[in-house]
């Protein structure tokens, strides 16, 4: 590939966890590529990927009760379920494979074992979490789950959820000790560090305005350098988009048929935080509640110990919300800029259809904290309001498609889009999110260099060795790589909790 000036091979837009991810994949599978990276604001993993941003959690869905549906004949749906887990397990492996060779240093500084926990109150849901269990803990990538509806023994699990809670209603929790606070932010710093320390090019303070082809078929891309007010051209022959919230705008300067017809529909979240360190101690776990009512199933409420810089701390929400802005660090004008003659009639179907959603995060966004401890309170009912502050965190763009569900459908997953000829490839939508990383960079991969992928597939197996196989179906390799990852990002070293 090509080295001249303002000419590389691959360009980055963003220093996201996802931009970081597929650099460092690249670097392995094709080192003499060039690679350069262009980043709005002054440092990487600023915006949805930082740690006060997202709730950290590695979702392998042994906690998140809206991946198992029961279904109209009583039974639980585990099949989404086993799909996050699966492609967590590419993301332990591929990060495995980091620290083995040294290219980050001490998984400690951004994974840490933590029980996940599924809680439930009231007959009809401890009935759903019962079923839950049953289906999910026959099955070997749930392994070690266990359940319970005694008080005496949630007490144990849970002090602080437990302490002084009068309620005679039924209650009951799952458990699981395999599961992982992960520090996104932390991680991706690693990964650009590593990345510049392979020469790749990082350009913060650099804000990517235009896409344009070019009539030698690559990519120009028209960048603002922010600090010297200037503008500069560079081209690429592949681009990712790896923009977060800001992908969908530069999707559509792209013009690439396949980014017609799509909008986005922001949601906001703002998390509670204690610092406490008296309440800190007394709980150990990411507890996952149920969605209200009418609810998108991203705000499905969660108390969770937190690891952010060797500190702990609790964080409770997340409160959904409604701003029209992109990303936290964007425009009010992002939403209406979005609407595009060609996803008008998509936009205005989807807006028609989520009437009650927006009036949900309306509603949030004006909840005062009182009301906002009330929630918390339904997790510990002792909560003090002197010991939890707001935090805003990150804007979750949702992609909206015309899909066999009708037209301007929200979809709350994530979709890699991508130019025809593979040339161009950008990621929208925020959910798993940065848990599933290697996974969805393993896709844009696939998607956009099909011939290369064949010559790559003996190095992916070294990262991945369940590269190309589900590790349901090979109990032998998936018990090698709970072991081997579990020790390789130290996973397997508990922390004692005090109640
Ligand atoms: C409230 C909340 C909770 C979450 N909880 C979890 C969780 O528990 N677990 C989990 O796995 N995931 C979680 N997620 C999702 C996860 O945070 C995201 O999926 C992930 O961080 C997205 O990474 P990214 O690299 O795509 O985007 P980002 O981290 O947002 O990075 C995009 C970067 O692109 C830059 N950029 C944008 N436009 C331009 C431009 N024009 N020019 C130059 N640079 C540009 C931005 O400044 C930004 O730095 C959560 C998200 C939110 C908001």
């Amino acid at each position: 590939m090509s080295n001249r000036d303002n000419k590389t091979d691959v360009i980055l837009i963003g220093a996201g966890i996802m931009s970081a991810t597929l650099g460092t994949i690249l670097k392995e599978l094709a080192p003499d590529w060039e690679i350069t990276m262009f980043e709005k604001l002054a440092k990487a993993g600023e915006e949805s990927s930082n740690e006060w941003n997202n709730a950290g959690t590695g979702h392998a869905a042994l906690c998140e009760l809206n991946y198992t549906v029961e279904k109209a004949d009583g039974t639980i749906d585990i099949s989404k379920a086993i799909t996050i887990n699966e492609q967590f397990q590419v993301s332990l492996q591929f990060w495995s494979h980091l620290v083995h060779n040294k290219l980050i240093n001490n998984p400690q500084d951004f994974i840490t074992p933590l029980p996940h926990m599924s809680l439930v109150q009231g007959e009809q849901n401890v009935n759903f979490l019962k079923k839950r269990f049953e289906a999910l803990s026959a099955n070997p990538l749930f392994q070690g789950m266990e359940f319970s509806d005694d008080p005496k023994q949630l007490k144990d699990w849970i002090p602080l959820i437990m302490n002084d809670r009068s309620s005679d209603e039924p209650i009951a929790a799952t458990k699981i000790d395999s599961g992982t606070d992960v520090n996104f932010g932390a991680l991706t710093r690693m990964l650009f560090n590593h990345l510049e320390e392979q020469q790749v090019q990082l350009n913060y303070k650099h804000s990517v305005e235009d896409i344009k082809r070019t009539n030698d078929g690559r990519w120009e891309l028209k960048i603002r350098n922010l600090e010297k007010g200037t503008v500069e051209r560079h081209t690429a022959k592949f681009v990712f988009v790896g923009g977060g919230g800001g992908s969908l705008h530069l999707l559509q300067k792209s013009g690439i048929p396949e980014g017609k017809h799509i909008g986005g529909f922001p949601v906001s979240g703002l998390f509670m935080v204690c610092n406490n360190p008296e309440i800190v101690k007394r709980h150990h776990a990411k507890v996952y509640g149920k969605a209200k009512v009418g609810a998108p199933p991203m705000s499905v409420p969660h108390l969770d110990t937190r690891f952010i810089d060797n500190k702990k701390s609790l964080l409770f929400g997340p409160f959904a919300g409604f701003s029209p802005k992109f990303l936290k660090t964007g425009s009010m004008f992002d939403l209406i800029t979005s609407v595009k003659p060609h996803n008008l009639l998509t936009m205005l179907s989807a807006g028609a259809k989520n009437m009650p959603l927006t009036k949900y995060l309306i509603q949030q966004v004006l909840l005062s904290k009182e009301k906002r401890m009330d929630e918390l309170r339904e997790f510990i009912p002792d909560a003090k309001s002197e010991d939890w502050d707001l935090v805003v965190a990150g804007q979750r763009v949702q992609v909206i498609k015309d899909t066999e569900a009708g037209k301007g459908t929200l979809q709350f997953g994530t979709e890699v889009v991508s130019a025809a000829d593979g040339s161009i490839a950008a990621l929208l939508g925020a959910s798993p999110g940065a848990s599933t990383a290697v996974h969805v960079m393993l896709q844009v991969l696939s998607k956009c260099f099909p011939e290369q992928m064949k010559e790559w597939e003996p190095k992916i197996k070294e990262m991945i060795p369940s590269y190309g196989l589900t590790l349901l179906e090979n109990p032998e390799l998936l018990q090698e790589v709970h072991t081997t990852t579990a020790e390789a990002l130290r996973l397997t070293e508990k922390e004692q909790v005090n109640s």
